[in-house]
This record gives C-alpha cells, sequence and structure tokens, in this order.
C-alpha cells in the first residue's frame, strides 16, 4: 500500500495562502489521480481543528487517514484531550509544529503529550523545517532527539526530515531507536544542492524502514509530488524493497 504521510487540509480552502487549494475535495481529487492509496491528513491546532480533520476521514475512510493536533502549553490538559480526540475520532497519532505554533521544544509542558502517545501506541510527526529567523539557532532535530531519549517508548518522526539540518537528523536517529524521519518537501527544497545528496546518504545509513514519504499537500501537490518523488528515489538506486518501506511500509507499522 502506499501512502502519503503528510498532507494538510484547511477549513478555508485558500488557508494555505492564494496559491494552494487547502479543500478537502481537492485531496481527494488528487489521491484518485495518483498511485497514492491513502493520504494522512494532519491538523494544526488551532487552526485546523482536529474535528474537521475527523469529519473528512469519515466522509472518505478508505482514502484518508487523520493525526490529531494540540495546543502543546497545556501540558497535562493537552493530554487529555488528546487521548479523548485519538479515541473518539480514532485519529492514528500526533503533529506537533513548534514554528507555527510557537513553542519551545525544551518545554517541560511537552512531556506528558508525549508520554500520553506512548501510552496510546501513536506516533508523533514534529516539524523540523527550520525557520529563517537565526536568533534561535538550536538544531531542531537535536532537541526533538532529547525527548526521544526521555520518552523511549514514543515514536517519533522528525517531517522534512529536519531540512538543511538533516545531518543532525542523522545522528539523532543513530542514538535512538526511535526516531523516523519523513522525507517531504526537502529535496524539492533544496532541489541541486548538496542536501538532496544528503537524503539519499541518510536513507542508507539509517535504513528505509526508519524513512517515510510524503508530499505536504497542498504546498506540494499530492499527486505530481508522487511521480517526481519516486523518480528521485529510483535516481538515489535504492531497491524495490526500500521503495516499499519508504512508500508506505513503513509509516503502517507505526500506525497500525
Ligand atoms: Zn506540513
Amino acid at each position: 500500500m502506499i501512502i502519503d504521510a503528510h498532507t494538510h487540509i484547511h477549513p478555508d480552502a485558500k488557508g494555505f495562502g492564494e496559491k494552494y487549494d487547502a479543500s478537502v475535495e481537492n485531496l481527494i481529487n488528487s489521491l484518485e489521480n495518483s498511485d497514492v492509496d491513502k493520504a494522512i491528513v494532519l491538523p494544526i491546532y488551532p487552526e485546523i481543528p482536529n474535528k474537521f480533520v475527523a469529519d473528512a476521514c469519515k466522509k472518505y475512510p478508505d482514502k484518508l487517514i487523520g493525526f490529531a493536533s494540540v495546543n502543546p502549553l497545556e501540558g497535562v490538559k493537552a493530554a487529555e484531550i488528546l487521548e479523548k480526540d485519538v479515541k473518539r475520532y480514532n485519529l492514528k497519532g500526533l503533529k506537533l509544529h513548534p514554528r507555527l505554533q510557537d513553542f519551545d521544544l525544551k518545554d517541560p509542558r511537552l512531556i506528558p503529550i508525549f508520554q500520553k502517545c506512548a501510552e496510546l501506541k501513536i506516533p508523533v510527526v514534529v516539524d523540523a523545517f527550520p525557520g529563517i529567523n537565526l536568533s534561535n539557532n538550536e538544531s531542531i532535530p537535536v532537541l526533538i532527539g532529547r525527548i526521544a531519549s526521555t520518552v523511549p517508548d514514543v515514536n517519533i518522526i522528525i517531517a522534512h526530515a529536519g531540512g538543511y539540518k538533516i545531518l543532525d537528523t542523522l545522528f539523532v536517529a543513530k542514538s535512538y531507536e526511535n526516531i523516523y524521519l519523513d522525507i517531504s518537501y526537502t529535496p524539492f527544497y533544496f532541489q541541486g544542492s548538496s542536501i538532496e545528496r544528503d537524503i539519499k546518504f541518510v536513507i542508507k545509513k539509517i535504513g528505509a524502514n526508519r524513512c517515510i514519504y510524503g508530499s505536504d499537500h497542498p504546498e506540494l501537490e499530492l499527486s505530481s509530488t508522487f511521480d517526481l518523488s519516486v523518480k528521485l528515489l529510483k535516481k538515489y538506486g535504492l531497491s524495490k524493497e526500500e521503495m516499499k518501506y519508504i512508500l508506505g511500509e513503513t509509516i503502517n507499522s507505526l500506525i497500525s
């Protein structure tokens, strides 16, 4: 089964900007025009509520898999809300976005939330694409690694493979078995740069069974991004087996 593990929809179809169509219908359309079987839909609290994602998944149960989002600053209370929403909406993971949700990955209030995910046996996707604000030059993958060491029984997915910090992601993944990486967006943002080659290097070093494909639809449209990504993975010289893991098996093993 082919799964796109990183997509978004928005209650306002123009919620990601005029250029993009973030409607549920557009996502379903893209899926139907592609070889991708299912898409994981990631909400972002408070802009994209869990219920909105859950309703879309209910409407398209064969196509969409919903994750949850919470206000990470609410700590224990967020963990309680998470449990309630995961159970009542059948959500399969948690998405956190330090940049858009404006929180610090060193904040101790995050720990009960990660512990709850361990208890619920759901993975946590953390956005790790570095912002352009260099006033805070800490390495997001390294900060995620600290959480992975504090809560060793939760599976954490470093989204966008950490962007240009991808080699930090490699060492964090080497250090902590519960770290996975999603290769969405970064190969295209850094197309033609050394980072495009680093992605291959990292996949080979940590193994395809810890790497996950995603598009970041609608910013990168699901169907065309899938075709380009398969081309790129083939250019990397990955085996059929490795491709199978990246394009679905790895994420499937974390959510089922
Ligand atoms: Zn995203």
